[in-house]
C-alpha cells in the first residue's frame, strides 16, 4: 500500500486534516522515548485506493521554541523517507515562517511527490489566502479548512493521482513461502532475520521484491523455501536518525500484506504489550498466519521473570490461543529453528482444505451433543457447512436463523473447528448464512 505522510510545523492542523481523511480503526500510536512525540498510522482509501496515512502531529507537545527546529527537521526526513506522497501542511491563517520554510528544504531535497495544502482556510473566497505560499517551492498550494472539510476532496484526488502504479503490487508466486518478521522496534527483528540468514545460507539472498525498496531474503531450511519479506532494512540498519525505526512499523505493514505468515518477535524482557496485541490484529485482519517468537529469552534467567512473561502472554494473547510461541534468543541462536518449524507448521494449516463430509460430520455431532443456541420461539439448526477458501481457511455454514449466532456460540464452533481440524497458527473466517 501507499504510504502517505503529514508532515508541517506544529499546529497547522495535520492530526485535523488526518482525522478527517482517516478510517480510524487501525490506528496504532507510537510514543518515542523521551519527549512525547506520539504519532498514528491509518488505514485510508479514496476511490478505491487504500493507502496508509502517517500522522506526525504528536510533536505539538514540545513547546520549548528552540528544540523546534532540529526535531521538525528530523520529523520530516524520517517520513520523507518511507513515504510515497507528501502531504505538507501549512497554516493560511498565519503566513509563511521560519519553520514552514525549514520544512520545505527537507521535502523539497526528498524528490517524492509533495502536495502543498494550505490549511484554515475556512472561507473559499478568501482562498488567495493561499497564494504566498508559493514562495517555499513546492509547486501550488492547496486551500483547504481540515475543520470543515473544504477542499479535502480535491486534496485527496491529487495525493491518489501521485501514487505509484497499482501492478506493482502484484502478488508473487514462485514457489516460496511469504514470511513476515514484524514486531515493535528493538525486540530483535533485525537480529532475528540475519540469524536465519546467515544460519540458511544455501541460496541467493538479497533478490529484490517487487515493492520499490523492498528487499527480501530467500532461504532454504530442510528443503522448504521461505521468502523474509522486506529485510532490507533489518540487514542493513540505517543509521540515518532514530526516527527511521518508528516508520518501520508501516513497513511491518506492508510486509503484511506479502506474506503469507507473519513471525511476530515480542521482547520477553518486556512483556507482550498492548502494541503487539494490535500487531497481532493487523496480521489477522490481513488474512495472515502467525507465529509469536517470545525473544530474548536469555534474559529470563528466573521463575519471577517467567511469570511474568506469561502473565502478559495471558492477559494480551488470550483471545487468541491458537497462536503457538516459542522461546527464543536471536543473540544466542536459541531454538530459532523451532520458530522456523512453528512457521511452517502454520503455513501448513492456512492453506488446508477440509472435506465437506468432515465438516458435516462434526456437525452431526454438535446436534447430538445439543449444542445449540435458541431465543422464545426458535432454535438454530446448522444444516450443513462447507469450506469455502483457504488462505486464511475460510468457512460457509448455512442454517435457519443466522440471527441467533452470538459471539459465544461463534467461538464455540471456532474452537470445535480448531480442535477437530488442528488449525494452529492460523486465523479463521467462519461465515453464517440463512436457508430455510
Ligand atoms: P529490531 O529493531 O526489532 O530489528 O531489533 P534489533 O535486532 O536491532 O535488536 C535490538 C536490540 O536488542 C539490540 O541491541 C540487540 O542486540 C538486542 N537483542 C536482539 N535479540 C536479543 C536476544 O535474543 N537477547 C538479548 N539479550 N538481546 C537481544
Amino acid at each position: 500500500k501507499p504510504i502517505v505522510a503529514v508532515v508541517g510545523r506544529p499546529n497547522v492542523g495535520k492530526s485535523t486534516l488526518v482525522n478527517r481523511i482517516a478510517v480510524s480503526r487501525d490506528a496504532i500510536v507510537h510514543e518515542s522515548r523521551g519527549v512525547t512525540r506520539d504519532r498514528s498510522y491509518h488505514e485510508a482509501d479514496w476511490n478505491g485506493r487504500d493507502f496508509v496515512l502517517i500522522d506526525t502531529g504528536g510533536i505539538e507537545s514540545v513547546k520549548s521554541k528552540d528544540v523546534f527546529a532540529p526535531r521538525i527537521r528530523e520529523q520530516a526526513l524520517a517520513a520523507c523517507e518511507e513515504a510515497d506522497v507528501i502531504v505538507f501542511v501549512v497554516d493560511g491563517s498565519v503566513g509563511v515562517t521560519d519553520e514552514d520554510e525549514e520544512v520545505a528544504r527537507v521535502v523539497r531535497r526528498s524528490n517524492k511527490p509533495v502536495i502543498l495544502v494550505v490549511n484554515k482556510v475556512d472561507n473559499p473566497s478568501s482562498e488567495d489566502e493561499a497564494w504566498p505560499f508559493y514562495s517555499l517551492g513546492v509547486g501550488e498550494p492547496h486551500a483547504i479548512s481540515a475543520n470543515h472539510g473544504y477542499g479535502t476532496g480535491d486534496l485527496l484526488d491529487e495525493v491518489v493521482a501521485n501514487f505509484p502504479p497499482e501492478d506493482e503490487e502484484s502478488e508473487e508466486d514462485d514457489g516460496y513461502l511469504g514470511v513476515a518478521i514484524i514486531g515493535r522496534p528493538n525486540v530483535g527483528k533485525s537480529s532475528l532475520a540475519n540469524r536465519l540468514a546467515k544460519r540458511n545460507r544455501s541460496i541467493v539472498s538479497d533478490v529484490a521484491g517487487t515493492t520499490r525498496d523492498a528487499v527480501d531474503t530467500l532461504i532454504e531450511w530442510k528443503g522448504n523455501r521461505i521468502r523474509l519479506v522486506d529485510t532490507a532494512g533489518m540487514r542493513k540498519k540505517s543509521q540515518v536518525h532514530e526516527d527511521v525505526e518508528y516508520y518501520s512499523l508501516v513497513r511491518g505493514l506492508q510486509a503484511m500484506d506479502r506474506a503469507e505468515v507473519c513471525i511476530l518477535v515480542v521482547d520477553a524482557s518486556v512483556g507482550v504489550t498492548e502494541q503487539d496485541q494490535k500487531l497481532l490484529g493487523m496480521a489477522v485482519d490481513r488474512g495472515c498466519a502467525v507465529v509469536m517468537a517470545l525473544n530474548k529469552w536469555d534474559l529470563i534467567d528466573t521463575q519471577e521473570k517467567r511469570d511474568r512473561v506469561m502473565e502478559s502472554l495471558d492477559m494480551r494473547m488470550g483471545y487468541a490461543p491458537w497462536v503457538p510461541y516459542v522461546n527464543i534468543s536471536a543473540l544466542t541462536g536459541r531454538a530459532v529453528d523451532k520458530i522456523l518449524a512453528a512457521t511452517l507448521a502454520a503455513a501448513e494449516a492456512h492453506q488446508r482444505e477440509v472435506k465437506t463430509s468432515d465438516i458435516n460430520k462434526l456437525l452431526a455431532q454438535l446436534r447430538e451433543g445439543g449444542h445449540t443456541v435458541t431465543d422464545k420461539n426458535r432454535r438454530l439448526k446448522i444444516h450443513y457447512g462447507t469450506q469455502t477458501g483457504t488462505k486464511p481457511p475460510s468457512f460457509t455454514f448455512w442454517c435457519n436463523a443466522p440471527d441467533l449466532i452470538d459471539d459465544n456460540y461463534e467461538r464455540f464452533l471456532e474452537n470445535r473447528m480448531r480442535s477437530t481440524f488442528d488449525f494452529g497458527g492460523t486465523p479463521i473466517r467462519l461465515k453464517f448464512k440463512r436457508k430455510d
